[in-house]
């Protein structure tokens, strides 16, 4: 049987699917008798839910070659450091 610690160590990993059999079956048996974890199992699942929705999407977007543009475009009307004022 885990200890707590133990299974906490395990939970991120087996929430993402990346534990082998035997450690599944082990964090599972924990969370079916522990009192402690489950709650933390089901914030950990909620915490994992954000932190997915908040990952950047790959490739780029094209607002962020407009953004781009627009800042090159805006740059010369800032008078360069040290200038007279
Ligand atoms: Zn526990």
């Amino acid at each position: 049987m885990l200890t707590c610690r133990e299974a906490r160590s395990l939970l991120s990993d087996y929430l993402d699917n990346d534990l082998d059999a035997d450690e599944v079956a082990a964090v599972d048996a924990h969370l079916a008798v522990c009192d402690s974890c489950p709650p933390l199992d089901k914030a950990t699942v909620a915490v994992l839910a954000v932190l997915r929705r908040l990952t950047p999407p790959t490739g780029r977007p094209e607002w962020i070659d407009q953004v781009l543009t627009t800042v090159a475009a805006t740059q010369p009307t800032r008078p360069p450091e040290g200038s007279p004022k």
